[in-house]
């Protein structure tokens, strides 16, 4: 059964049919899929739910699509983490590790928002599909198309990480650099999306994509036992994921499914692309693009599009924002990988470094529950690590070296690394 109303406007609430459209013809205010929460009390149960398949499909119901799922019907369902060894590290009571970095086909949350968008692209009937992406975007639409039978445009940033493009390369899209940053790559793709009428998922198939990220919120509150982490820190590109969750939130709210706890957002930006944080900081409800400068090239969007919505949800819900830096970003990598054995991209030592950021600032107190929202694979991502490890001499195979090589790593124990203390 579909609950889908309309597209409604998010500034003046018009209605709108079901179809390929971003924004409202009156203001230009991004339009978004509209549900009937009457029609699903009662029908949309914890016991429903937890009936459905293992993937974000189980959420469903919750969904923007008619039929039945025609993508990712393995996407989504990631392990969410009791973090009880980074908890201790840092001194905090609660804290969770939703791990998007596992995410299946592509290791990142990017999986999620693809399902749901092809699925619709296939209902709409389109049998091409692009999208403009910082990396991981492109990686997803890539093994989605393939899977799918549909053919693949995808538009990225001339300069991305060679993991990801092996990644997406092998899958047979067309890849197009282009030489710019995501910025110019999305302009353009608003003009390619108007003339040769593909779906461009996050451009005219955007308002079901961005549903798509939903599902990373039902997960943590199904996962938490049906119910809300008082504070989650989400990175923010384009600002997709962050009001999702939220919208995610309030939804199961609404339904009865879990307690309003008064859940708070926390953005998390990299200090070399931070308009979203910056605007924070200064009060502001404009926010000014930047030129991305970072490490976190996932997360690099300087002009975010769905920016102001980020800015009302962090202020709504009384979160906050942080940014940090390359260094930074580099040592949350290297804490979470030893503390949780999770190795992340950037994006996602972004959001556990400014996590601690606002832990130790007060702005997330120590003894309410805390989840941290991992988003992507850090093989992705290797070249950023590069210089990190103390390289190790190759040895003969026999026992003697090894005896000595034991010998030298026990003496230099003492140089184990530091705990980072929150
Ligand atoms: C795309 C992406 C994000 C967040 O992007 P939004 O556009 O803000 O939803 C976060 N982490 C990774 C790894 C990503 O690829
Ligand atoms: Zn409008």
């Amino acid at each position: 059964m579909s609950f889908i109303k309309a597209l409604r406007c998010k500034e003046c609430g018009a209605d709108y049919p079901i179809e390929p459209r971003t924004v409202c013809d009156h203001d230009f205010g991004p339009v978004e899929v509209a549900y009937d929460y009457e029609a699903m009390r009662g029908k949309v149960t914890r016991d429903s739910i937890a009936a459905g398949p293992r993937s974000l499909w189980r959420y469903k119901d919750l969904l923007p699509i008619n039929g039945e799922p025609r993508a990712g019907l393995r996407s989504g369902y990631t392990p969410l983490i009791p973090a009880k060894k980074l908890a201790a590290e840092l001194g905090v009571k609660e804290l969770y590790i939703k791990d998007d970095s596992v995410n299946y086909p592509t290791f990142s949350y990017k999986d999620r928002v693809v399902a749901v968008a092809i699925t619709k692209a296939i209902e709409f009937g389109f049998d091409t599909v692009g999208c403009a992406s910082t990396g991981n975007l492109a990686h997803s639409v890539a093994a989605h198309a393939a899977a799918a039978g549909l053919q693949a445009f995808v538009m990225i940033p001339h300069d991305l990480e060679e993991g990801k493009m092996v990644g997406m390369s092998v899958f047979g899209p067309r890849v197009v650099k282009i030489k710019g940053n995501y910025d110019d790559v999305n302009r353009l793709c608003s003009q390619i999306a108007d003339k040769y009428k593909w779906a461009i998922v996050n451009v005219n198939l955007r308002p079901f994509y961005t549903e798509g990220a939903k599902t990373h919120g039902f997960e943590i509150a199904e996962q938490m036992g049906w119910q809300l982490p008082r504070h989650t820190v989400l990175p923010v590109a384009g600002g997709t994921i962050l009001p999702k969750v939220w919208k995610a939130y309030q939804e199961f709210i609404t339904l009865g499914l879990v307690k309003d706890n008064a859940p708070r957002m926390h953005a998390a930006q990299a200090a070399g692309c931070n308009p979203i944080v910056k605007a924070l900081e200064e009060g502001t409800d404009l926010f000014r693009p930047q030129k991305p400068n970072t490490i976190a090239k996932s997360i690099a969007i300087g002009n975010p599009a769905d920016g102001y919505y980020v800015l009302k949800v962090v202020r709504e819900s009384g979160g906050s924002g942080a940014s940090s830096t390359d260094p930074e970003i580099l040592d949350a990598i290297k804490l979470l990988a030893r503390t949780e054995g999770i190795f992340t991209e950037p994006a996602g030592g972004t959001t556990l470094a400014c996590a601690i950021k606002l832990i130790q600032s007060g702005r997330i107190p120590r003894d309410e529950s805390i989840c941290v929202c991992i988003t992507g694979n850090g093989l992705k991502t290797t070249e950023v690590m590069q210089g990190q490890f103390a390289a190790t001499p190759a040895i003969n195979a026999k026992m003697n070296e090894f005896d000595d090589l034991v010998r030298q790593i026990t003496e230099s124990a003492n140089a184990k690394p530091a705990p980072v203390k929150a």
